[in-house]
């Protein structure tokens, strides 16, 4: 450790007159993030932000509970539009509950907006747009255009990643504007009260205006295949039912996000990957903004010395890490997929706390425990009886 610390060190003087401090590769969510959070904590950082793309942040709608915000996160959160809810609803057959925690969204363009000011604001930093990077090490990057670009830290926060055994959540998403008001005043974040067939599915309605929904089609599902003309078609019959009657849709934004239930992120080394890459993530929910928020949190305090606190952090998020694993395995493999709908109204049934705990992978061992003892929910065991199940009942 005491090495890894000389070389930054070294790297960051000899760094000093055409390097950087600190380059992040990719803006997306975490390299995004964690780039606000440098540039807030010190003004006069050299960042280079590197994107492959033309523009940052992408296409998505990064969701979250609003308890996921560290405490201690900088002033820089406050300045990103986030769009936010007192709590959401979720509806199971035979099951409805209005979810009392406070819920909140941002959007790539807001992201991307809030990226363009800080770089704009600040000399020293960069950010580089349409520059694939072809290379890491601890120290450096090289650019599909052959440059180099030298700094103390490197971090990559490219997304993507390899899992082992793993389950999908597949969406698509519709952002459509509606002919009159939607009624809905909170998310609904899962109505699985669908017909359920050879795949989980559910409906995700984000409410950003009163006339404009965002509506996602949601499958867990063991392959990775989307079928883009049927869940568009879905969407649109589920709007029908609802009487929302859509003038236009705004905007389309899919993906399909790995739900390992094994699975072995590497402890942090440099250079430092972070983001989905990194194992920085939830696999029960597929959501990383809690992840995102704390490393940014801890990188604008640590970024001169990162390893000890993000080691401190890691053990900490590999236990929660082992726990979504654990419950994605007792739903991909233990419930047939008409039925795995149980154990997620089981989940929200239990005390606010627990669910946002979970949530924010700080379960405690009381959470745990109510999480897995006691009756298990209806359809356990199914996928494993003889003659009712087979590989292709999971496409
Ligand atoms: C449809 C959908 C909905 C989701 N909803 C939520 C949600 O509500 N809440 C939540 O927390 N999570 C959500 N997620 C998950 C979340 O989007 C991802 O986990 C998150 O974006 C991962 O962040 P990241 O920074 O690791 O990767 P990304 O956000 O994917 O960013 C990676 C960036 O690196 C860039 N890049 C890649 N390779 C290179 C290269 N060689 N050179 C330069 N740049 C490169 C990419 O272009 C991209 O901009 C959702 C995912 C999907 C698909």
């Amino acid at each position: 450790m005491a090495s890894s610390q000389q070389r930054l060190r070294k790297a960051a003087q000899g760094g000093a007159g055409d390097g950087f401090d600190v380059v992040i590769v990719g803006a997306g969510l975490h390299g995004g993030l964690i780039a606000l959070a440098l540039l807030d904590a010190d003004p006069t950082l050299r960042l280079a932000l590197v994107e492959r793309d033309a523009c940052p942040a992408g296409n998505h709608t990064w969701c979250f509970h609003l308890a996921d915000v560290p405490a201690d996160v900088g002033a820089w959160f406050g300045r990103l539009p986030v769009s936010h809810w007192p709590g959401y609803r979720v509806a199971f057959p035979g099951f409805e509950r209005e979810v009392g925690l406070p819920y909140g969204c941002l959007s790539s363009a807001a992201l991307a907006a809030a990226l363009q000011a800080a770089f704009a604001a600040h000399s020293g930093a960069r950010l580089l747009l349409g520059c694939a990077v072809q290379a890491l090490e601890a120290h450096a990057v090289r650019l599909s255009d052959g440059r180099q670009l030298r700094a103390a830290l490197v971090i990559d926060a490219r997304g993507g990643g390899t899992v082992g055994a793993t389950g999908y959540q597949k969406f698509l998403g519709l952002e459509v504007e509606l002919a009159a008001d939607s009624g809905l005043d909170r998310p609904l974040l899962m109505d699985a009260c669908l017909p359920q067939g050879p795949q989980f599915r559910f409906m995700y309605v984000l409410p950003l205006a009163p006339r404009r929904l965002l509506i996602e089609d949601t499958a867990f599902a063991r392959t990775p295949d989307l079928d883009q003309p049927g869940r568009r078609a879905a969407i649109r019959a589920y709007a029908d039912a609802r009487g929302w009657r859509i003038r236009a849709v705004l905007r389309e934004e899919s993906g399909v996000l790995p739900m390992p239930w094994r699975a072995k992120p590497a402890a942090p080394t440099l250079p430092l990957k972070v983001g989905y890459g990194g194992g920085w993530f939830h696999p029960a929910t597929g959501y990383s903004a809690p992840c995102a928020l704390r490393l940014a949190t801890v990188l604008a305090r640590h970024w001169r010395d990162p390893l000890p606190a993000l080691r401190t952090e890691w053990r900490r998020h590999r236990r929660q890490f082992r726990l979504g694993l654990l419950l994605n395995g007792l739903a991909f493999r233990a419930f047939r997929p008409e039925l795995m709908w149980h154990p997620f109204a089981r989940f929200y049934r239990l005390p606010l706390g627990t669910i946002g705990r979970f949530y924010r992978l700080q379960s405690s061992a009381s959470d745990v425990a109510r999480l897995l003892v006691g009756r298990p929910p209806r359809g356990f065991g199914s996928a494993w009886l003889p003659g009712r199940h087979s590989p292709e009942a999971w496409r």
